[in-house]
């Protein structure tokens, strides 16, 4: 096929603006498929991805679409995962020329519009605006095309006006697509090159990798190499989604699709890698991608002692799927052998540790989450900490930096005081307040990282009844009045307990702390005591007191059968409980320290 015929583009959005409703109404427009499975993707749009057993909409759908008598290839790339991820975005506009930017008419500009058109802008795509839900009474295609004017520059005159529900209007997204992206420039003749943009572990067939070609062609058969894996591998076969997956024998120049060259080893494949032939293979790899940089970190140990090494597969199953969290193995007095996990974010540490517990079965213990922070010590050297136990002590810290994040908020012109005052109370420093129209505008923030990760999302969602969204990114450390404030219990330091506060909190963080751990670890048979220290300087203690009954003696004497249950149950109990010491906390103890209320 001639690459002058082919489109490769995606959608982004802002979350519910339609991306998955127009994907849809493309496919069913250009026949690829019926309006019961239209109907039946609007009802869930996991249908079908349940049913292929694979994330459809996550990869790249191919379409063929007749313009003007001439019939054309349009590759939809759609962006996997959250679109708050911009990893995960500008991993899908990689491998595309042009993007279709979708704005909800009756919402209008939202924190991720702008942060997903910079994202495209900066990759240098074609941009197609579309005002999205022009059949819904509420609509205001005027005043957002304004809006969009206002923070993006585009002529209002380019922006498209559609239902992606009803199909009105969206012909013309498919002859803007094809007048407005550029097609694909690579060379046919050339070495193959072809750009790994996402992967996934089947147990059947191991790895399968998608792929865009670049240069040259990919054909069943082939050896092929993954240049920087280095390992080399033969073509089983190939495939597209149209949009069930439909085998073909090659891919060339621009086009997209899937790739099983039985690699088994899932440590091979990385994200952003080049696929090249063998023997003749290129000499110089595609840029792939920018190493996303993960900024909440938090420990994950298996519950149960003998599953250290079940959870290290199953990371490394999950991180061929998900290559932006990182992981590495951390031992914990406390908890034992576990591993230190890196997130973009908290709803991205969420799914982690979800996916983790529900793909692969394990019961996991999660320490309470924390950002990186940069050490200048006494000798002069800066180190980066990522995670609370290893933090020096204060003695030897001559400057404690923390991340700190530009977060641009768009909202309600009437809920601007309220967030300033939220951004206030988090040691925030007030930039500037830009208005979109009167009644909407843009407010600039520098914030500590560490000051958002916990809630700010959620108290921004109340205090703006949902109409305020944000979106952030990291400029920088900057020196910061921190301490590590330690947790002993029965006199031990509980190594996974310790975090890092701002000193004029400390006292305030330590007493609740120690409150909440001792509602959460049950009495034992001795005194227990909580403390929370800086250094050596204790700042909060509580004593649980010593149990007087042993809780067998609830029994009646002789019901053997009975008691034996309640020791059973108990023991189920403890399948996610840490001995520290003598002592036993609860998941829920360590989970305790997370929210910070
Ligand atoms: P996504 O998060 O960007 O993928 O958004 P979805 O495609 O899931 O759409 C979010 C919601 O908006 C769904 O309930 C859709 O049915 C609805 N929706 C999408 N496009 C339209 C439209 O053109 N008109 C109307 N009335 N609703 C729409
Ligand atoms: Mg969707």
């Amino acid at each position: 096929l001639d690459p002058k015929f082919i489109r490769n583009f995606s959608i982004v959005a802002h979350i519910d603006h339609g991306k998955s409703t127009l994907a849809d109404q493309l496919l069913l427009q250009s026949g690829a498929i019926t309006q019961r499975e239209f109907r039946e993707q609007l009802l869930d749009d996991m249908d079908l991805e349940r049913e292929r057993g694979i994330t459809i909409k996550a990869r790249a759908v191919a379409i063929n679409y007749e313009l003007d008598g001439q019939s054309y290839e349009l590759n939809l790339i759609d962006t996997p995962g959250h679109v708050d991820f911009h990893y995960e975005v500008s991993r899908s506009l990689a491998a595309c020329e042009g993007a279709i930017l979708l704005v909800d008419a009756t919402q209008g500009v939202q924190a991720q519009t702008v942060a997903n058109a910079y994202l495209a802008i900066a990759g240098d795509l074609a941009i197609v605006p579309v005002l999205n839900k022009i059949d819904m009474q509420a609509a205001r295609p005027d005043e957002i095309r304004e809006e969009i004017m206002a923070t993006l520059g585009i002529d209002p005159d380019d922006v498209l006006a559609i239902s992606a529900k009803t199909g009105l209007g969206v012909p013309d997204v498919f002859r803007a697509i094809i007048d407005r992206v550029p097609s694909p420039s690579g060379s046919p003749t050339a070495p193959l090159r072809a750009l790994i943009f996402d992967s996934k572990f089947d147990d059947y067939q191991g790895v399968i990798i998608y792929v865009r070609v670049v240069d040259g062609v990919l054909r069943v058969g082939q050896k092929v190499r993954l240049m920087a894996g280095g390992t080399e591998h033969e073509v089983i076969g190939l495939g597209r989604f149209r949009p069930h997956s439909v085998a073909c024998d090659e891919l060339g120049v621009g086009q997209v699709g899937y790739v099983h060259a039985n690699i088994k080893k899932l440590a091979d494949v990385n994200i952003g890698d080049t696929l090249t032939e063998s023997p003749r293979g290129a000499q110089v790899a595609l840029p792939g991608y920018q190493e996303p940089v993960p900024v909440v970190f938090c420990g994950l140990f298996p519950a149960t002692h003998n599953q250290f090494e079940d959870l290290r597969t199953a990371l490394q199953k999950l991180a061929l799927n998900d290559s932006s969290f990182s992981f590495e193995p951390e031992t914990s007095d406390a908890l034992g052998f576990g591993f230190r996990c890196g997130f973009l974010g908290m709803l991205h540490m969420e799914i982690v540790q979800q996916r983790l517990e529900r793909e692969s079965n394990l019961a996991l213990v999660q320490t309470a989450p924390n950002v990186t922070y940069e050490i200048l010590d006494k000798r002069g050297e800066t180190t980066h900490v990522s995670n609370p136990t290893r933090i020096p002590d204060a003695g030897d810290i001559e400057e404690f930096r923390e991340p700190v994040a530009k977060v641009s908020f768009i909202l309600p012109s009437d809920s601007i005081g309220a967030i300033m005052q939220l951004c206030e109370d988090r040691r925030g420093t007030y930039l500037k307040t830009e208005y979109m129209t009167p009644t909407r505008a843009i407010l600039t923030y520098e914030l500590p990282l560490a000051e958002m990760i916990y809630d700010l999302y959620d108290k921004l969602k109340s205090a703006t009844r949902g109409y305020g969204t944000m979106d952030y990114e990291l400029i920088g450390y900057r020196a910061s009045d921190l301490c590590r404030l330690d947790i002993l219990v029965a006199g031990s330091k509980v190594d996974a307990l310790s975090i890092v506060v701002h000193r004029a909190h400390a006292d305030r963080r330590g007493r609740k702390l120690v409150r909440k751990l001792r509602a959460e670890i049950d009495r034992h048979q001795f005194e227990v005591a909580i403390q929370a220290a800086i250094g050596t300087r204790v700042v909060a203690r509580e004593t649980i007191s010593a149990l007087r009954k042993n809780v067998t003696a609830k029994c009646y004497g002789g019901d053997i059968s009975r008691k034996r249950k309640l020791l059973e149950k108990q023991k189920e109990g403890k399948k996610r409980m840490k001995q520290i010491g003598n002592v036993e906390i609860s998941q829920e103890a360590f989970l305790s320290v997370l929210d910070d209320g």
